[in-house]
């Protein structure tokens, strides 16, 4: 519900929304950082987010561009419906292209992305922003269990420790978040919303969605992502089988890869690897031993 009753009165998650948007604006001009930079992923939570964004700018009589810009990480492995709806329904939004594709970093990282290493996200996902004030759809709704921690966290710096920004709703999101060493600060401005709040929002606006919703996609993201598990992995292989054909060719020139650097190997063949790696191996530390990459 958008309007929530509690002991202190009725919550309008709506205004709350576009008022840390607004704070969002106030700080990063009172920081000359510029107009606000709006992680757009064309998920339905991206959708949502703009929709709070251009609430903002109205309220603020600021015209939408001059408030915020809109940034979509070309990942290439994104549904091709949702690459269109991008393209189509949102064709302001600005598409920054990965400096190496999917292929090349598995070939380059001589493993698999698994759920334990995902470093494609930040290859494909996480640029941009830098020096900004940047705003995602990230909400506590997707994740497991809730935050508890305040609205202001430091992220720290080093690969290991380092919060995915744009596109995980990890447990720890909150509503907003400080890279200091970056000098990034990140803002979620929907970040207590339900799926329900985001759809009842969606359709209340009138809003453009992927079309994919209607087709039983619960989540956009990428094509194969470790994080889908076994069940989304296939099913995603038998909606779109060209990128199940070049995740087998890409492990395949993982492998040659291997063998050139003297890495120990225990697959022939590409579709080896596919098999190893959709029946969730490489989930575990003794399988990122085994593994060996350099993520
Ligand atoms: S969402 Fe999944 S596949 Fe996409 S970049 Fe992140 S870990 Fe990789």
């Amino acid at each position: 519900m958008l309007y929530e009753k509690t002991l202190f009165g009725t919550i309008d998650k709506v205004q709350n929304a576009v008022e840390r948007v607004k704070d969002a604006y106030k700080f990063s001009q009172s920081l000359r950082l510029g107009k606000l930079y709006v992680a757009f992923s064309g998920g339905k939570d991206s959708v949502a987010l703009y929709g709070v964004v251009k609430m903002a700018s109205e309220q603020e009589n600021i015209p939408l561009l001059e408030y915020a810009e809109f940034h979509y990480n070309v990942t290439g492995i994104d549904p091709p419906e949702l690459v269109h709806f991008v393209k189509s329904e949102f064709p302001f939004v600005s598409r920054d292209l990965y400096q190496k594709s999917m292929w090349q970093l598995i070939v380059q990282k001589r493993m698999p992305p698994t759920r334990l290493v995902r470093y494609c996200c930040k290859e494909l996902k996480e640029g941009g922003g830098q020096g900004r004030f940047t705003l995602t759809g990230v909400r506590w709704a997707e994740s497991v269990a809730r935050a508890k921690r305040g609205a202001f966290e430091d992220i720290a710096d080093t690969v290991k420790n380092r919060k995915i920004l744009f596109n995980d709703n990890d447990d720890d999101r909150r509503q907003m978040e400080h890279c200091l060493p970056r000098k990034q600060y990140v803002v979620n401005p929907i970040i207590d919303w339900s799926d329900d709040d985001v759809w009842e929002f969606i359709h209340r606006e009138n809003m453009p969605y992927c079309k994919l919703y209607n087709e039983g996609f619960k989540r956009l993201g990428c094509i194969g992502c470790p994080m889908a598990g076994k069940n989304g992995q296939e099913t995603q292989f038998e909606r779109y089988p060209k990128f199940r054909q070049s995740y087998v060719r890409a492990f395949q020139r993982m492998i040659d890869k291997r063998v050139a650097d003297g890495m120990e190997t225990q697959w022939a063949t590409g579709e080896e690897v596919m098999d190893w790696w959709l029946n969730g191996n490489g989930d575990d530390d003794s399988d990122q031993l085994l593994l060996g990459g350099d993520a």
